[in-house]
């Protein structure tokens, strides 16, 4: 595909020609972005509707909403982040001063998953131009009408040399894969991360790997049951559990186990009534592929609620899975989906043990009252970033740099977090002609002992 070498080759002709570099043409583009997201949100509602179908009220906060956040927080901060930052100076090099220059990287590789198919292609890329760089995207297959729409928006209002959109399937992928790119930014799977991560070697490029796994959603005996129960439904069950950060199993003290699951019961009750199929808030599985592995999840454990599946609607209802097991089939690889497997526990240090044992999270929640167990927590598990007391909500902070650790990825983004992910940072010194130590010129003899 000679075709997509050209495209490449076209925005680093367009790169080098220093208009990106520009602040204000960076302002006017994320200014203009805005403008046509605003301009088209009908038609993202609808193809995240047809796609998901994501209630709109839900695809507006997690996808358009999140977007237009982050677009006015970086515009708000770009000049100060631009600016090169006066560092100290040891005093060896007296009279001397030391600068840090934010450059772009030059043109960048973004390839998204379907599962928040605006959001996670729109947050990198308001990233990228922020940091001065050219773009290509490649959206989701899976979220085919999500994947036409941002085509339409980004190939109709910018220039191609500047950003584009590819739409495809993997051939599109492995021949952009093979192309030289300055940086790459995945968002998808642990697979398909180690198959960017080794074409990425080929060339040197440097990348952000945002992947997932399974974040284990943890609840003390001291926690506010109801609060935890009502906080839990919605992260598990929003866009049907297909969320990279949705809590994927519970570990609850086994002294309050009982309350916990009756109090998600009644809030699963109470967001979605008592047959989800008929209410407009609950999204379905993207495709049968996703829909039959996630059915065949359900043959372990005992189901306390949902387990309902409809094929052809790509209907699962909101699950709660006991009676489970550490080695069951669903405790092996990331849920993704709307079943919720509960592990029992008696003591925090044997859940340690246990999460630490695992790949390391992308997500992590603890619900407690107890500060002494919450600190535990936070210092003795690594996992990429969580939530106290709530679920998912952490990455709805420009304030917060997102992103994984170990398994669940490298790099982060998010607010100043993609600017940093998107830029070089040049340090310079600048050197004083006043005069000169000749102290670290060779011939060294002798020097030793004037040290
Ligand atoms: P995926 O890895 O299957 O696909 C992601 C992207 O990679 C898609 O654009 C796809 O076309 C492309 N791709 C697929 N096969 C490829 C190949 N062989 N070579 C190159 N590219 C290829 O992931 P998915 O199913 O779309 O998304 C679900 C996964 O993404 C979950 O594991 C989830 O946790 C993770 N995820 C992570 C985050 C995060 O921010 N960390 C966010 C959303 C989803």
């Amino acid at each position: 595909m000679g075709k997509h070498r050209e495209i490449v080759e076209k925005q680093k002709n367009f790169f080098e020609k220093g208009i990106t570099k520009n602040i204000s043409f960076r302002m006017e583009m994320l200014k203009h972005l805005k403008k046509v997201i605003l301009e088209n949100e009908k038609l993202i509602l609808k193809a995240l509707k047809d796609d998901l179908n994501k209630p709109p009220f839900e695809a507006y906060a997690t996808e358009i909403g999140i977007v237009l956040d982050e677009i006015d927080y970086v515009i708000k901060n770009l000049k100060n982040w631009t600016k090169p930052k006066k560092v100290k100076t040891p005093i060896f090099h007296f009279l001397s001063k030391s600068f840090i220059y934010p450059e772009p990287y030059g043109v960048v590789l973004i390839i998204a998953p379907w599962n928040y198919p605006f959001q996670l292609v729109l947050s990198p890329l308001i990233g990228a131009i922020a940091g001065g760089n050219c773009a290509i995207i490649k959206p989701s297959e899976y979220s085919s009408n999500t994947s036409k729409i941002l085509s339409k928006i980004i190939n109709e209002n910018f220039k191609s040399d500047f950003i584009t959109v590819i739409e495809g399937g993997s051939e599109v992928n492995k021949s952009l894969l093979e192309q030289k790119f300055d940086y790459i930014f995945f968002t998808g799977s642990v697979r398909v991360g180690k198959i960017v991560m080794e074409a990425a070697s080929k060339h040197l490029t440097p990348i952000t790997l945002e992947l997932g796994g399974k974040s284990p959603c943890i609840v003390d005996e001291e926690a506010n049951i109801d609060l935890a129960a009502k906080r839990i439904t919605w992260g598990k069950f929003l866009n049907a559990g297909q969320t990279c950060v949705a809590p994927d199993y519970l570990l609850v003290h086994k002294n309050i186990k009982e309350g916990l699951i009756k109090n998600i019961i009644k809030y699963i009750k109470e967001f979605y009534g008592d047959d989800p199929r008929k209410s407009p808030d609950y999204p379905r599985i993207i495709n049968k592929k996703h829909f039959i592995r996630l059915s065949k999840l359900l043959e372990d454990g005992e189901i306390v609620y949902g387990g309902e599946v409809d094929e052809d609607d790509l209907y699962l209802s909101p699950t709660i899975i006991d009676n489970i097991d550490w080695n069951f089939e669903i405790m092996k690889d990331e849920i993704f989906g709307p079943l919720l497997p509960v592990l029992e526990y008696k003591d925090l240090d044997e859940v340690i043990n246990k999460v630490n044992g695992k790949p390391k999270p992308l997500a992590l929640y603890f619900f407690s009252n107890n500060k002494e167990k919450e600190k535990k927590v936070l210092e003795d598990i690594p996992f990429g970033g969580g939530c106290i007391n709530d679920t998912i909500v952490h990455v709805a902070s420009s304030y917060l740099p997102f992103g994984g650790v170990g398994n669940s990825g490298m790099g982060s983004y998010h607010g100043k977090a993609s600017f940093d992910t998107f830029t070089h940072y040049k340090s310079i010194l600048k050197k004083s002609n006043m005069f000169d130590i000749n102290l670290r010129y060779p011939p060294y003899r002798n020097k030793i002992k004037a040290l």
